[in-house]
C-alpha cells in the first residue's frame, strides 16, 4: 500500500491507569480511518513496578501475566487485554510494532557478590580500580512466574556492567570480570565503548543469554503476533548479535515481512553507513539527523539554512532504510535525549516527513495528542489527520525540490496517472512566493491551499504556480477541482 503512515502510540506520561491497551482497542478503527496503518507499541515486558514506561525491563516473558514487581499489569494493561489490542488493530489495517528493549534488565530479585572493576565515566576502555569485590542487584529469578515459558535464572555473569556497589555504597559504573569478559566490542565508540547504559547490562557475548533471547523472540512473536520489532538503544548492544537475531527472525523462523526498524541515536553518516551494512540492511533506522536538523532549524530564529535540512540525513543518503520523525518519548521536555521541536515548527516538520517521496513517516502521539506531563501542548490531531488525507490523496509521483532560498523551500510531487499533483512551501522567515512547475495538464486549474491559510491560485498556461507562504509557515497546494 502506498504512502503509509506509522504512529509512536506512546509519549513518556502516557496514562499508566492501565486502560491504555483497552483504549486502543477501541481507537483502533478510527486510527486505520485517519490513516494510520501501523503503530509502535510501548514496551510490553514486565518494569519495575506498574508505572514503568517499559524501559526498565524485569522479565522478557511477563507481558502483563503474573504477579511480580506489586503488579499483575504493566503501565498499559494486562497480557490478555494487550493481545485483544493487537487482535483487534490488526483486524482494523494497523500493523503491531512491538518495543523491545535487549540492553538490560533492571529492578534484579537479590544481590550477588563477585568481582569487578571500575571505570572511567568518560572512557570505560579505562579501569579506574583494580580487581575489586563488589555486590550488587544482578539475580533474577521470577518467583512470581514459577518457571512458566522459561526457567532461566539470571546472574551476574550474564551481565557485563552494572552502576551500583551495595558493599561500598558507590555509583559508578562497574565492569563485571570473568573469563574472556569483556564489553561487547561492535557497540558504539562514544565513551571508549558505549556497551554500558543503564542497569544490568545484558552481556550478549554469553552463550546462555542467546539462547535464552532466541528463544523468547520466537514465542513472543507467535504469542504477540506482533509484525515488527522496534529494537531499542542499538547503539549499545553488540551490532553482530543484533544481525544473528534478525536473521533468525527473518531466515530460520521465517517471518519475511517481519518489519525490523531501531533507534540508532547517531548522526554521523560513517557510523549509521556501517550499522546498516554489518545488520545487512535488514534493519531501518530512525533519521536521527534530520530530527537534530528539525530541532537546530526551529531554533535559528529563522537564520538555519533550508536547503541544507536534508543533508546527510538518512532519508537522503539512504532513503530505503529510513524511518522519519519529527519527535518521540526521549527527545520530549525533560527526558533522556531532551531535544524538542519548537512549536511554530512543528506543522513544517511535519510536512518535511509526511509530503516527501521517501521514508516511512511516524507520527508522535505526543504531538497527535499532546503531551500531558509536567510540559502540556496543544493536541495536533486535526492538523494532523488533515496532513494524513493529504498524503494519501496527492503525495504520489516525481519530485522537483526548490531548494534555491535559505529560509524559503518548496517542492512538488507530481503525481501520477491516478492522483493529481502537490505544492509544497516553506518559509523559516517572512512572507513569500515562489513559482513551481506543476505540469503542463495543470495550466488554468485553480489550486488551493490545503492547510487553509492563503488565497487561491491559478495555474498560468506553462503550468507554474506562484505559490505564497509565511511567515514561519507552510502551505500545501492542489488542484481544486481534485477535492
Ligand atoms: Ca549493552
Amino acid at each position: 500500500m502506498a504512502n503509509e503512515v506509522m504512529m509512536q502510540s506512546f509519549e513518556w506520561d502516557t496514562d499508566g491507569s492501565g486502560d491504555f491497551y483497552k483504549k486502543l482497542k477501541k481507537d483502533a478503527k478510527t486510527l486505520k480511518e485517519n490513516g494510520i496503518d501501523g503503530l509502535w507499541l510501548p514496551p510490553m515486558t514486565k518494569g519495575g513496578s506498574d508505572m514503568d514506561v517499559g524501559y526498565g525491563v524485569y522479565d522478557l516473558w511477563d507481558l502483563g501475566e503474573f504477579d511480580q514487581k506489586g503488579t499483575i499489569r504493566t503501565k498499559y494493561g494486562t497480557k490478555e487485554e494487550l493481545l485483544d489490542a493487537i487482535d483487534s488493530l490488526k483486524k482494523a489495517g494497523i500493523k503491531c510494532y512491538a518495543d523491545v528493549v535487549l540492553n538490560h534488565k533492571g529492578n534484579a530479585d537479590f544481590k550477588e557478590e563477585f568481582k569487578a572493576v571500575m571505570v572511567d565515566q568518560n572512557n570505560r576502555e579505562q579501569d579506574v580500580s583494580g580487581e575489586m569485590d563488589i555486590e550488587a542487584w544482578t539475580g533474577f529469578d521470577f518467583k512470581g512466574r514459577a518457571g512458566k515459558y522459561s526457567d532461566m535464572v539470571w546472574h551476574y555473569y550474564h551481565f557485563s556492567g552494572v552502576d551500583y556497589d551495595v558493599k561500598s555504597d558507590t555509583s559508578a559504573i562497574f565492569r563485571i570480570l570473568g573469563d574472556g569478559k569483556y564489553w561487547d566490542e561492535d557497540v558504539s565508540g562514544e565513551k571508549g565503548n558505549f556497551d554500558y547504559l543503564m542497569n544490568c547490562d545484558i552481556d550478549h557475548d554469553h552463550p546462555e543469554v542467546r539462547e535464552e533471547i532466541f528463544k523468547w523472540v520466537d514465542w513472543f512473536i507467535d504469542e504477540t503476533k506482533v509484525d515488527g520489532f522496534r529494537y531499542d538503544a542499538l547503539k549499545h548492544i553488540s551490532s553482530n548479535f543484533i544481525h544473528d537475531l534478525s536473521d533468525h527472525i527473518i531466515n530460520e523462523k521465517g517471518e519475511e515481512n517481519f518489519y525490523l526498524f531501531g533507534e540508532f541515536w547517531q548522526h554521523n553518516k560513517e557510523e549509521i553507513a556501517k550499522y546498516l551494512e554489518t545488520t545487512d540492511y535488514n534493519i531501518d533506522l530512525f533519521d536521527v539527523p534530520l530530527h537534530f536538523h528539525m530541532q537546530e532549524a526551529s531554533k535559528s530564529m529563522g537564520n538555519y539554512d533550508m536547503r541544507k535540512i536534508f543533508d546527510n540525513t538518512i532519508v537522503a543518503d539512504f532513503p530505503a532504510q529510513a524511518v522519519t520523525f519529527v519527535d518521540n518519548h526521549d527527545s520530549q521536555p525533560g527526558q533522556s535525549l531532551d531535544s524538542w521541536v519548537e512549536d511554530w515548527f512543528k506543522e513544517i516538520a511535519y510536512a518535511m516527513i509526511l509530503f516527501r517521496k521517501d521514508g516511512y513517516p511516524c507520527i508522535f502521539a505526543g504531538d497527535y495528542y499532546g503531551l500531558i506531563g509536567e510540559v502540556k501542548t496543544e493536541a495536533k490531531y486535526d492538523l494532523i489527520n488533515n496532513m494524513l488525507k493529504v498524503r494519501k490523496n496527492y503525495n504520489y509521483g516525481e519530485e522537483d525540490n526548490y531548494f534555491d532560498d535559505p529560509s524559503v523551500i518548496g517542492w512538488v510531487r507530481r503525481g501520477d496517472e491516478d492522483h493529481k499533483p502537490l505544492a509544497v512551501l516553506i518559509s523559516i522567515k517572512d512572507m513569500a512566493e515562489k513559482q513551481m512547475f506543476v505540469g503542463e495538464s495543470e495550466a488554468g486549474a485553480t489550486y488551493v491551499d490545503l492547510s487553509g491559510k492563503n488565497e487561491d491560485i491559478t495555474i498560468d498556461e506553462n503550468g507554474n504556480g506562484v505559490f505564497t507562504v509565511g511567515p514561519g509557515a507552510v502551505t500545501y497546494w492542489a488542484n481544486k477541482e481534485s477535492l
